[in-house]
């Protein structure tokens, strides 16, 4: 699947292969965690066939579960069995931390990781490095199949300038040095003017990849599409953070001609999973296990939208098992027509608590009213508020094109999956409301 690594010049070939060297002779040792060289055996674990990745995953899930129970007050004296473990969320680990470290993590080095200042909730908590490394290591090697080798110069986007080449870790700093990877456009606002001034400095770099905020670069790409201008974009376009809409995608595509992937992620438990042609999200299998459950902690039925749980295979120090980490998802097929191995998601539809709540006590989630917004072209994001008990607010931001048809569309549907129960009206004039951190909800309800 690797797309053009053989046609590259030599020059390039040999700038890669000193990299590699240096990596792994010089900064792999000072980082103390291997993530090159996991990259590289990553590529070679997923051509193993399914049922020796599945032995191996079973290993390394009885050994973390009796890690666990020999090692974390919380799991003392469980049965080693994944199904006996409560599933715990973040403000349990929060709350109760010396519960949850382990009694041997002196011998498991970690590095500091932040998690939830987006959401309003921040947490900063330890990862083995180890644990870190796997995450790295699979974009590493998912980015190599889409034509991006590692140390090709990268350009983060929406990012905070202090994650970059300012980061006050002098670590962070040379790796980024060393992987040629540049911070730019720093900051959540999304204006069409910044935007588009963003999206044409942006080309001006020449990179062969962006990284960033789904929202960010789909609003660079509004822009430009707005302003009827042709930009050449990176090879690829890997969006993180959000979900990436097929409107949001579309555009992008449109307007900057480059291949995109959807990336989902989760660090605090470690997920990593990367959206194929096929529409699929493949899970890093190396790296965890993630299920998904219903109300009742009982794994959900194919098709249906259950909370997101993941059990880390690597991390000791402190060990994530069943950790809800607050998104909602449906889980995908096993065998993927994209030809790629291993688990998937269909979709990650939300944050937990993200509904609709209907007089009758029903709750709908999200994925409930997806239908008719990846339908409709008029339409580039939407947001769907509901103020009170009695009544929602669908906020559109249309395109030229939206017409009273597609409103029509989106209206009737809404109103009929609400059980004709709550006043609904639509709007395309109200600004959108956005987490802390700037990412865009799609459900809201304010009470
Ligand atoms: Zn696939």
């Amino acid at each position: 699947m690797r797309t053009d690594a053989g046609r590259r010049p030599l020059a390039a070939r040999l700038h890669h292969k000193g990299l590699a060297l240096t990596t792994r002779l010089a900064v792999e040792p000072i980082l103390g965690t291997p993530f090159l060289s996991l990259a590289d055996e990553r590529e070679q674990w997923v051509l193993q066939n399914e049922s020796e990745r599945e032995a191996w995953r079973a290993e390394a899930l009885d050994r973390i579960v009796r890690y666990a129970v020999r090692c974390v007050p919380a799991y003392a004296g469980l049965e080693p069995r994944l199904d006996h473990f409560p599933v715990v969320d973040k403000q349990t680990m929060i709350d109760r931390p010396d519960e949850f470290l382990s009694t041997r993590r002196d011998e498991h080095r970690v590095v500091w990781k932040h998690t939830g200042g987006s959401t309003g909730d921040p947490w900063n908590y330890p990862l083995d490095r180890r644990a870190w490394a796997e995450g790295y290591a699979t974009q590493i090697y998912r980015f190599r199949e889409f034509g991006v080798e590692y140390g090709d110069p990268k350009l983060l986007l929406g990012f905070p300038t202090s994650l970059g080449l300012n980061h006050k870790s002098r670590i962070r700093r040379l790796r980024f040095a060393v992987e040629r990877t540049d911070v730019s456009l720093a900051s959540i606002e999304v204006d069409g003017t910044r935007s588009l001034e963003r999206a044409v400095q942006a080309c001006d770099r020449h990179v062969r990849m962006w990284y960033g905020y789904a929202s960010t670069i789909a609003s660079m790409a509004a822009a430009v599409l707005d302003a009827a201008r042709t930009l050449s974009g990176p090879p690829l376009i890997v969006t993180m953070a959000e979900p990436l809409w097929p409107a949001w995608h579309r555009d992008i595509v449109d307007a900057f001609g480059s291949t995109v992937v959807e990336e989902y992620g989760a660090n605090d438990g470690g997920i990593m999973a990367h959206r194929c042609e096929a529409g699929n999200l493949h899970l890093a299998d190396h790296q965890s296990l993630v299920e998904v459950l219903d109300d009742e902690d009982r794994a959900c039925p194919p098709g249906q939208p259950g909370a997101i749980v993941v059990t880390n295979f690597h991390a000791r120090h402190m060990p994530f098992i069943r950790y809800r980490v607050g998104d909602i998802g449906i889980e995908g097929t096993l065998n993927c027509d994209c030809g790629r191995a291993g688990r998937t998601l269909t979709a990650v539809t939300g944050r937990s608590g993200d509904f609709v709540l209907l007089p009758d006590g029903t709750q709908l989630v999200p994925a409930t009213f997806f239908l008719p917004f990846n339908q409709v072209e008029g339409v580039r994001r939407w947001q769907i508020v509901q103020p009170d008990p009695r009544s929602l607010v669908v906020r559109v931001e249309p395109r030229a094109s939206f017409n009273a048809d597609e409103k029509k569309t989106i209206l009737s549907w809404v109103r009929q999956r609400s059980k004709d129960q709550l006043d609904v009206r639509l709007s395309d004039d109200e600004p959108f409301e956005l987490t802390s951190g700037g990412k865009h909800r799609i459900v809201i309800r304010h009470f």
